[in-house]
């Protein structure tokens, strides 16, 4: 079936220039490349859908909040599973700080009185959604505890922007309370930019023009967000400081670790902060006065939206158990038959806000299905070249705890052994997104022409081509989305647990999810449960399937292949892609900031402002100079021709000519590619994450920023850094390139 749908589709489309079955595998022999098929094939036929319902119902039928009896339970379970499958496995447990509510108020204290709910209700037909006593109420993690009256400023959703805004419509936030929605930045940069301008307190709602009503119908008649649905979620500010535990940053949080005290915890917001549902935000808003809120920021609530402050006060009061708790890694391992040091490392994490059905448990049971898979493959006799290890991560949803923490008590260990870490963490339905690390792209990609699409019976890889041709803006977009090889994958910001793999040690890493058929309103609330999931998400599990088809394929070729699946003419394509955008920025940063002051002189704002609904001009901008990127421009066209002679010298040795002691020495280089684009000392101000390519944004949170050093200076009129950063990266380029250049070398001297 699956071959005749793959000839069909060569024949068809002729585009698939690795789909051919009789093609070896990018990285295996013609004849190792036969096993790895035929093994490859076997597992591709184990994952079942039903499983994965039972994995479900299971995991997610209690709260399983870091802290929780049943947090515990699960880990003990899983880890249960894992050694009935035949898997080497334990529990490795760190002790983290993780506050929880023990008081949270909100009411307005005029012009009228209004005290908020802050509760999420139980819904009769939704079995899970009555377990109050465990559930964790709706609150941030890592708001500092405070008690706050003041006037409230909504502020649409709390970027930098808005608030240029706010100046111009000549509304302050000293002083005052916000009122942001959820929504187009990770939810830690609203109350750390509120912070900046001077607010004392942070409230964040859903909208329902973004997550609710607006968008389809509510919960339990949709998968939209009710009226009283509450998004949790950490606003610990990890981008500027670093993820995991905040009392030991950059050390496993062991027992004996060495710990700051709290009020030293660097990442804690500076004011606290509350998120609630949008039937307690609609009376706060309706209440304020003040100019009318910009056309893009009113939401759908049935209201004219003002910005305030005018005379509404609310009265905001949050204190939380500062408490440690313990938290519980499931790590797996199959050792290696042949080269038992080198790690393929997957994960996924298993704790939850609430009940967690699709966020994390879609995930999970994918990886327990692929886990269980691969423990047949071992009965039937398979053995991997490298060892496989699996991880069930904890703590993720308070700030990758579980797998920082990790990563963070192991650096040495996977500095020399990590070859990939291949992540996923929730699941729908729809089309295979892969984010990660451009050294793998091309691997990916092998990958995605394999698994067929539940839906279309399409390869995914296709079914992904033809959505991003439809979404594509431009002639030139679609012309290079039908022409090049291989769909660009994106680069990976944050938001879960490859962050310290990737940003931290420099391990290539990939993020896997299907998606993009279907809205989800129940995010981080009550109502993410087995309920909601079998009603609205992938109610049959056949893309829990397709998700465990896709991963498991990527861990059996990184495990199994004789040279490793790296590669790097993608790499350097994308840099030269980063570095046009990066020229662009800068000068549409030039052209802007002449034309703003250009009509500032000619008296543009003063003669087109509304006397009735005045706004400010903007200030004077300053002039970005240019800016000399040829130290980058020279970088990345060696980078180019070094991954060109990679590919030649291997289209040559390969396979005839590389024997096995050559092969254990290229591997290690291979490896060790993504490390070389780290850095010891790690970015300005950030030094945790020491990745030169790929970092999470200041401002945007789990937004990439890809070339962060250069592009934040540029974003940040940081002309002089700009320049320093352009000079750095250039260097960790030159030091890619002459890695790839031995890599080539040793592949000509191995096939002469
Ligand atoms: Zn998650």
């Amino acid at each position: 079936m699956r071959r005749m749908a793959m000839v069909l589709f060569v024949f068809l489309f002729g585009l698939v220039s690795t789909g051919a079955e009789d093609e070896p595998l990018q990285g295996f022999t013609p004849a190792s490349s036969a096993t790895e098929r035929e093994w490859e094939a076997k597992f591709r036929a184990l994952p079942s859908p039903d499983n994965q319902r039972e994995y479900m119902r299971r995991l997610s039928a209690r709260p399983h909040h870091v802290g929780s009896a049943y947090d515990k339970e699960n880990a003990e379970w899983i880890l249960s599973k894992f050694k009935e499958w035949g898997w080497d496995a334990k529990i490795e447990t760190f002790n983290v700080l993780f506050p929880t509510p023990k008081e949270r108020l909100l009411e307005m204290v005029a012009p009228t009185h209004f005290t908020a709910k802050l509760q999420e209700p139980p819904l009769a037909v939704d079995p899970t959604s009555n377990q109050q006593s465990e559930q964790l109420p709706s609150y941030n993690a890592y708001s500092i505890d405070g008690d706050v009256t003041a006037p409230l400023v909504f502020v649409n959703y709390g970027l930098p922007k808005d608030y240029e805004r706010l100046d111009r419509l000549g509304v302050s936030v000293k002083g005052a309370i916000v009122i942001a929605k959820y929504g187009n930045s990770w939810r830690g940069t609203k109350p750390k930019v509120a912070a900046e301008h001077g607010a004392i307190g942070c409230l964040i709602y859903s909208d329902p023009a973004d997550d609710g009503y607006a968008v389809d119908n509510v919960f339990p008649q949709g998968p939209m967000r009710p009226s009283e649905g509450v998004q949790r979620g950490s606003v610990l500010d990890f981008p500027s400081t670093s993820p995991g535990d905040p009392l030991t940053p950059g050390v496993g949080a062991t027992p004996e670790a060495k710990r700051l005290a709290i009020k030293d915890a660097p990442g804690l917001t500076q004011i606290p902060v509350l998120p609630i549902s949008y039937s307690d935000a609609q009376p706060l808003l309706a209440a304020l006065e003040g100019p009318l809120a910009p056309k893009e920021w009113r939401g759908g609530l049935p209201i004219t939206y003002h910005v305030g402050p005018g005379k509404t006060k609310v009265h905001l009061k949050v204190n939380f158990n500062w408490d440690m708790k313990e938290i519980y890694d499931v790590i797996a391992r199959i050792p290696g038959a042949q080269t038992p040091d080198e790690w393929v490392i997957r994960g996924n994490h298993h704790d939850a806000w609430v009940n967690g059905a699709q966020d994390p448990t879609s995930g999970q049971a994918a990886l327990l299905e692929e886990a269980r898979a691969l423990g047949e493959l071992l009965k039937q006799g398979w053995r991997p070249k490298r060892t496989i290890l699996y991880c069930a991560w904890d703590a993720e949803e308070p700030m990758l705890l579980g797998s920082t923490e990790w990563v963070e008590e192991h650096d040495q260990e996977l500095a020399q052994h990590a070859v990939a870490y291949i992540n996923s963490d929730l699941n729908g339905r729809g089309y295979l997104k892969v984010e990660g690390s451009h050294t793998l792209e091309r691997m990916a990609n092998g990958v995605a022409r394999d698994i067929q699409d539940p839906e279309t019976q399409l390869a995914v890889w296709r079914r992904s081509q033809l959505r991003q041709i439809e979404l594509a803006k431009t002639e030139d977009d679609r012309k290079e989305l039908r022409q090049r090889a291989d769909l660009r994958i994106e680069a990976l910001g944050s938001g879960s647990d490859y962050t310290a793999f990737l940003d931290h040690i420099g391990i290539a890493s990939l993020d896997l999810t299907y998606g993009g058929e279907g809205d989800a309103g129940i995010y981080h609330s009550v109502y993410d449960d087995f309920y909601w999931y079998t009603h609205f998400a992938d109610t049959d599990f056949v893309y829990g399937r397709a998700l465990s088809q896709t991963a498991g394929t990527a861990v059996l070729r990184l495990a199994n292949a004789d040279l490793l699946p790296f590669e790097f003419t993608d790499l350097a394509d994308t840099i030269r892609l980063y570095q046009k955008q990066l020229k662009k920025l800068a000068d549409d940063e030039r052209v802007e900031s002449i034309e703003q002051n250009k009509e500032i002189e000619e008296g543009l704002f003063t003669a087109t402002d509304d006397p009735r609904r005045p706004q400010s001009p903007p200030p004077h901008a300053d002039v970005p100079p240019y800016l000399n990127f040829a130290p980058l421009d020279n970088a990345a066209d060696a980078l180019t021709l070094s991954a060109d002679h990679y590919q030649a010298a291997l289209k040559k040795a390969w396979p005839a000519g590389v024997p096995a002691a050559a092969m254990a020495d290229l591997n290690q280089k291979l490896m060790g590619s993504e490390r070389r684009l780290t850095t010891p000392e790690g970015l300005l101000r950030r030094p945790w994450y020491k990745h030169m390519i790929y970092a999470p944004g200041v401002y945007s949170g789990y937004g990439v920023k890809t070339l962060p050093g250069i592009r934040e200076a540029i974003e940040e009129k940081r002309w002089p850094e700009a320049y320093s950063e352009i000079l750095r990266v250039a260097k960790v380029l030159e030091g890619e390139s002459a890695l790839i250049d031995a890599a080539a070398a040793e592949l000509e001297q191995a096939g002469r």
